[in-house]
């Protein structure tokens, strides 16, 4: 087993707002529970915006963002059962937790009550040292977070499954979307184009909600039965009580208001986009129709897995739009002005030291 530490390179912000620049840095000496992998291709997430930018006010710096992660692994520590050299396999948002709370024992890691490691700017549980993400040659990350990649699914477009998949996923079995469901998704981007794929693939209903028709063609092309334009007062007004489900993904702060009365009775709207607060919802709606708002992180590790076998055996693939690493900067720009369809995927074989 190896005891040095793994050098490698990447693209990271040094401050806020920064634009991201090569970095050096170096991954941990693997542990013997640790699988080190080099990274084929890596999606990006709006989220790595947020955090680049320090939109919730909690980043670190440098960061190096990245965590729709798929890779071959390279080397495993001395305890590792699960993997070996050269398998293909994958890493989301979070590399560890505490792996004994009851939500842990239930493999929903991402609910671990003493807060799970994210795969960027989180402090290591043994060493303290800030995670690095997926912008990057090589990482290292203990194997109970480590995906195994099914054969068939392209290894180029599989990426955004690691976050903007589960994360539309869990929420459509959370609430037990099947054949007849009714289900709304809400902003057509990196996640609302998965959760259109996903709801359309468990048989769902599936309406998209944006603010202009331009993506109608669009949206009917990736599953989805109609197009619904979020601004048209009337044609929101005939959409009332026509819905089960709303996967809420606007990243920003914005109103929920005019989507309430589009829920059934019990219905839910499900926020999986903005983290932070909403312009002032009404409760009118709410208690009206026994209607429901709720949030959903991501996924936990068995669920993520579950996902990728699923979109194996369906041949479910996201929209990716394959960029070099030095166009991170303008990517970051065009997913600011919703102009990428659906999600931009790094290929590392262009990241050179
Ligand atoms: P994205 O690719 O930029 O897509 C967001 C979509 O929302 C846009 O395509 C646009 O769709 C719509 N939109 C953008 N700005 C808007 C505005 N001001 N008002 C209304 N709609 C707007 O982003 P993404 O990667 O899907 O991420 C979406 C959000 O989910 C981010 O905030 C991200 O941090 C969050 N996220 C959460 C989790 C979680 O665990 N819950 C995981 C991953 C990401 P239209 O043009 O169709 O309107
Ligand atoms: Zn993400």
């Amino acid at each position: 087993m190896a005891t040095f530490r793994y050098k490698t390179f990447g693209y990271a912000a040094q401050s806020v707002g920064a634009r991201l620049t090569p970095f050096s840095f170096e991954r941990r000496a693997l542990r013997p529970n640790d699988v080190a992998m080099e990274i084929l291709y890596c999606g990006v997430c709006h989220s790595d915006l947020h955090w680049a930018r320090n939109d919730w006010g909690w980043s670190a710096y440098p960061v190096v963002p990245g965590h729709e992660i798929i890779g071959r692994v390279i080397e495993v520590g001395s305890e590792v059962t699960r993997f070996k050299a050269d398998d293909h396999v994958a890493v989301g948002c979070m590399v560890d937790s505490c792996q004994h709370c009851d939500q842990c024992r239930k493999g929903e890691e991402q609910l671990c009550r003493e807060g799970n490691t994210l795969t960027y700017g989180s402090p290591d549980r043994i060493t303290q040292e800030m995670t690095q993400g997926g912008y990057s040659k090589h990482v290292v990350v203990r194997q109970e977070f480590v995906l195994r990649v099914p054969e068939g699914l392209d290894l180029a477009r599989a990426a955004p499954l690691l976050c903007a998949g589960i994360t539309t996923y869990s929420p459509l079995r959370t609430w037990g979307v099947g054949p007849g469901s009714r289900v709304g998704v809400i902003g057509l981007g990196g996640l609302g184009h998965m959760a259109v794929k996903l709801a359309s693939g468990l048989g769902a209903h599936v309406t998209v909600m944006s603010r202009t028709p331009d993506k109608e063609a669009d949206a009917l092309a990736l599953g989805a039965d109609r197009l619904l334009v979020s601004t048209d007062p009337d044609a929101m007004a005939q959409a009332a009580n026509s819905f089960d489900l709303i996967i809420d993904t606007v990243p920003t702060k914005h109103d929920i208001n005019p989507y309430m009365p589009l829920l059934d009775v019990d219905g839910t709207l499900v926020i999986v986009g903005q983290l932070g607060n909403l312009s002032e919802p009404s409760t009118v709606p709410l208690m009206l129709g026994r209607r429901r708002v709720a949030g959903s992180p991501i996924g936990g590790i068995a669920q993520t897995q579950e996902l990728l076998d699923f979109c194996a055996r369906q041949n479910i693939l996201p929209e990716c739009e394959t960029i070099r690493m030095d166009q991170i900067n303008e990517a970051f720009e065009r997913m600011e002005r919703a102009d990428v369809r659906y999600r931009f995927v790094i290929d590392m074989a262009s990241l050179t030291a």
